[in-house]
C-alpha cells in the first residue's frame, strides 16, 4: 500500500509523540512503562491504515498493542484512526521496519504478533521480504515467549501456501487453519481494512495460528 508522498506527514508523526512512540529502541524492555502497567503486548507488523489493531485495543482493553508500520503516509492514516476511536490508552504506532524488531523488542517483550494480509512479493527473487520468511520468524521467534504464537490472515493463496511450508519448516505447531475464515466467522474476529475489500469481492480469507515450538 503506497499513498501518495505526503512531505508534512514527518513532521505530523512528530507531533504526536503519544501515539507513534519516538526512540522506540529506548523502551527495550520496558514497555510496561510506555502502558503504565505489565499487561500483555501484541503487535501487528504491517499495520496499514490501522483498522485492525485499533480495533483490537478497543475490544480487548486488557491487552496492550502496538501497530508497526513501515511507510510515514500510511501510518498517518493509522494515527487518525487512533484518534478517531477516542486513542485508547493501550494503543501505540511505531513507524519501523519488521525487519529491525529485535532493536526495540528484547525476547519476551512480545506476547503475540499478527500479520494481516502482508504484501506477497509473488518474485521468486524477492521471497526474503515476505513477512513469514524463515528470517522474520526467526526475528519474530526472538521476541516472542517459548511456545510464542503468530496469528496470519491473507487473501493470498500463494502467499498462504508460502506460508504455511515456511512455518512448519521452521518446525512450528501450525493451528486453526481455515481456508475460508468467513464460512464460521468467529466471534471475535475483527476485520482489516484489507480483509473487508477482499472479502466483500468475494475472495475467500485464508487463516492459521501458528506456534514455535523448543
Ligand atoms: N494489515 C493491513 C490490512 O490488512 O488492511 C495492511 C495490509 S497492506 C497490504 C501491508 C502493509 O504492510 C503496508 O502498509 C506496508 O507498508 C506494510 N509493510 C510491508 N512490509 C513491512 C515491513 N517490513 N515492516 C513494516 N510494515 C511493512
Amino acid at each position: 500500500m503506497r499513498l501518495r508522498h505526503k512531505p508534512w506527514a514527518e513532521e505530523f508523526i512528530a507531533s504526536h509523540p503519544d501515539i507513534v512512540v519516538p526512540n522506540p529502541e529506548e523502551q527495550k524492555g520496558k514497555w510496561n512503562e510506555v502502558f503504565n502497567n505489565d499487561n500483555p503486548l501484541h503487535i501487528e507488523v504491517g499495520t496499514g491504515k490501522g483498522q485492525f489493531i485499533t480495533g483490537m485495543a478497543l475490544a480487548n482493553p486488557e491487552i496492550n498493542y502496538i501497530g508497526i508500520e513501515l511507510f510515514d503516509s500510511v501510518i498517518v492514516k493509522a494515527v487518525e484512526k487512533v484518534q478517531a476511536a477516542g486513542q485508547p490508552a493501550n494503543l501505540r504506532l511505531l513507524k519501523v521496519n519488521g525487519a529491525d524488531l529485535e532493536e526495540f523488542f528484547g525476547k519476551t517483550d512480545v506476547d503475540c504478533v499478527y500479520l494481516n494480509f502482508s504484501d506477497p512479493w509473488p518474485k521468486t527473487r524477492h521471497a526474503k521480504r515476505r513477512l513469514t520468511h524463515e528470517g522474520f520468524l526467526k526475528i519474530y521467534e526472538n521476541i516472542l515467549p517459548d511456545h510464542g504464537e503468530i496469528h496470519f490472515k491473507t487473501d493470498n493463496r500463494g502467499l498462504f501456501e508460502y506460508s504455511l511450508v515456511s512455518m512448519s519448516q521452521y518446525g512450528m505447531k501450525l493451528e486453526y487453519v481455515s481456508l475460508d475464515l468467513h464460512v464460521e466467522m468467529p466471534e471475535d474476529n475483527i476485520m482489516t481494512e484489507y480483509e473487508e475489500k477482499f472479502s466483500a469481492k468475494g475472495q475467500p480469507i485464508y487463516r492459521v495460528e501458528a506456534q514455535f515450538q523448543l
